[in-house]
């Protein structure tokens, strides 16, 4: 089969995480016999400094003729003067909207080898973890009514049956291919717009009689998550509640340089980046840990592609690369072997 990717290395670390990336997956496609069409294209500050805009027109539409897009990283100091609406990170919101991308996929997998970089006890992981957070990107507080007057300001959180039915469905659509079973997150002894939610996602949870739905207040999930992370499995929220228990969620795992992200739309394209940014402490330098672009690369093949062998071969190379004790400084520990991005490119690559 052939799949047109659109490439966004971005700045700073993005460029380099994207090339070890770009290797990976042209290596999946000789071993398994895919093409993948790769078709590079500027977004954030280099697009700033080429074109004088972080999404470029040309760029936005390269991404929608495209079955999915793999982006590094934007933004930097150089652009860090710019006001708001013309700073690099522009790009990302544009091409959300551009692509009509409402649902966020960030998934948080404690390695085996990498146990001792999570804050939590080892008895509390147990063997491993791992979580993927569905958060509903599109809709909700961030987008809501918001204003001021006289001496208050006032945001609003607002969610339509459409907007709760497909998130629900991106999540319980993963959770057939997981553990089947979904913990909805929300804050429905208070907010009226968390009781919608309710209603919906059990409506929507009928149609999957296979996967055991269970209902969370948002305080609780916060605490559950730090006390007892391995009772999840899919969690699905809102917005905001996303946006923050992600980031909990993620952080159990130990470091940034870890964490991928996928961003869906209402067809299979979607958006596949690292959680990082572009790093500009370390850019140029061989040091970035090219993993979270990595397996981002292998999110894509799950979820656009329907390639689940694939992203798991990418995914066990990845577990024996640290379970040989190859590590980039980010993730290193005493008695491990340091390697710059580029290396830790190639042993996964030899190890697929
Ligand atoms: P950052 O994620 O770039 O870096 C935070 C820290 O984590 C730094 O010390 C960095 O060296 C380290 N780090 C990040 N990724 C790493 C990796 N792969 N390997 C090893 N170490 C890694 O966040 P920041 O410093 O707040 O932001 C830097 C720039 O990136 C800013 O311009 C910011 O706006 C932008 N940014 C972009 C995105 C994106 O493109 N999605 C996300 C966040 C920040």
């Amino acid at each position: 089969m052939k799949y047109n990717i659109a490439v966004i290395p971005g700045d700073g670390i993005g460029r380099e995480v994207v090339e070890q990336a770009v290797k990976v997956l042209k290596a999946v496609g000789s071993k398994y016999g895919h093409i993948f069409e790769l078709t590079e294209v500027d977004a954030g500050g280099c697009a700033i400094d080429k074109y004088g805009v972080a999404l470029p027109e040309e760029t936005l539409e390269v991404c929608k003729k495209s079955d999915a897009v793999l982006l590094g990283a934007v933004g930097g100091p150089k652009w860090d003067t710019l006001p708001g609406s013309e700073r690099p990170e522009q790009a990302l919101l544009g091409l959300r909207k551009g692509l009509g991308l409402f649902a966020n996929l960030r998934p948080a997998v404690l390695h085996n080898a990498l146990k001792e970089a999570s804050p939590l006890k080892p008895e509390i992981i147990g063997e491993s973890l791992d979580i993927i957070v569905v958060r509903e990107l599109t809709g909700g507080i961030y987008f809501g009514d918001r204003g001021r007057s006289g001496n208050y300001a006032y945001d609003t959180e607002k969610y339509s049956i459409e907007e709760v039915e497909r998130i629900a469905r991106v999540a319980f659509d993963i959770a057939i291919k997981r553990k089947k079973k979904v913990v909805s997150v929300d804050k429905a002894n208070i907010l009226e717009s968390s009781r919608l939610w309710r209603e919906v996602v059990e409506r929507v949870a009928e149609e999957y009689p296979e996967v055991t739905l269970e209902h969370m207040y948002v305080d609780n999930a916060a605490m559950q998550l730090v006390r007892n992370p391995k009772q999840f499995d899919v969690i699905v929220t809102s917005n905001m509640f996303g946006d923050i228990l992600s980031d909990e969620a993620s952080m159990l795992t130990g470091s940034i340089g870890m964490l991928p992200s996928a961003s869906l739309g209402t067809d299979r394209r979607g958006m596949y980046e690292p959680v990082h940014g572009s790093a500009p402490d370390i850019a140029g330098q061989d040091k970035a840990n090219p993993i979270a672009m990595i397996i981002s690369a292998a999110m894509m093949l799950r979820y656009s592609f329907d390639l689940a062998e694939e992203a798991d071969a990418i995914e066990k190379a990845v577990g024996s690369v640290l379970d040989q004790g190859y590590r980039t400084g980010d993730i290193m520990s005493p008695g491990m072997k340091l390697v710059g991005t580029n290396e830790m490119g190639e042993r996964i690559i030899d190890n697929i």
